[in-house]
């Protein structure tokens, strides 16, 4: 799909950031050009219109269901663009105590120390399918997280959906049995 290109090409790589030998991949100049912002967006719609209806108690409603995490809140970018036009609930994955409500929480370990993804409990429903989405999948361990949380809600992830994926770092594997939707690869 040509999209892609003109997606790969408006990733700025930034050396060195958030510290030495780290190659930053920003998605900033992507949501400069509304050209290619919607052309990620419009991607991951045709791919998930329409998919997973199932007929709950007699009335047809959608099963497929959007939840968004990001460190510093890129999967609030894309998520409910998303959910808006597959007429799916939004979901918010947040940082420990930022939601005011009942938490279920999920702590992960990064490189140096450790983190927290939490979400407001009853925002999910048993047996609901969820799509995942964040800006960039590098050690998978926040996806992980997200799918263990969403799980122990009761829920089942049915897909997660990211613009990049650095392919080095092998997060995908920590996904297990989860597919992985990217639209750039990147080493
Ligand atoms: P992981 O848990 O190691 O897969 O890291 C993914 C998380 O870190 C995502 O929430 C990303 O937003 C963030 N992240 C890691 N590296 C980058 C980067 O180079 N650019 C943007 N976000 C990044």
């Amino acid at each position: 799909d040509p999209r892609k290109e003109g997606i790969a090409s408006s990733i700025r790589v930034v050396p060195h950031v958030p510290k030495g030998g780290i190659m930053f991949q920003d998605i900033t100049p992507l949501l400069l050009d509304p050209k290619v912002f919607k052309d990620t967006v419009d991607l991951f719609i045709e791919r998930y219109t329409g998919k997973d209806i199932s007929a709950v108690a007699g009335t047809r409603c959608r099963a497929l269901r959007i939840v968004v995490e990001g460190i510093e809140a890129r999967g609030f970018i894309f998520g409910p663009p998303i959910a808006l036009a597959i007429g799916a609930k939004f979901i918010p994955l947040r940082k420990p105590r930022k939601l005011p409500g009942e938490v279920i929480s999920e702590e992960y370990v990064l490189e140096y120390g450790r983190d927290c993804l939490e979400m407001h409990v009853g925002a999910v429903q048993q047996g609901e399918h969820v799509l995942v989405v964040d800006d960039l999948i590098a050690t998978g361990g926040t996806l992980c997280a997200a799918i263990n949380l969403l799980e122990r809600a009761g829920a089942k992830v049915v897909e997660c959906a990211c613009v990049i994926e650095l392919r080095e770092l092998k997060g995908r594997e920590r996904l297990k049995d989860t597919p992985l939707y990217v639209l750039v690869e990147s080493n």
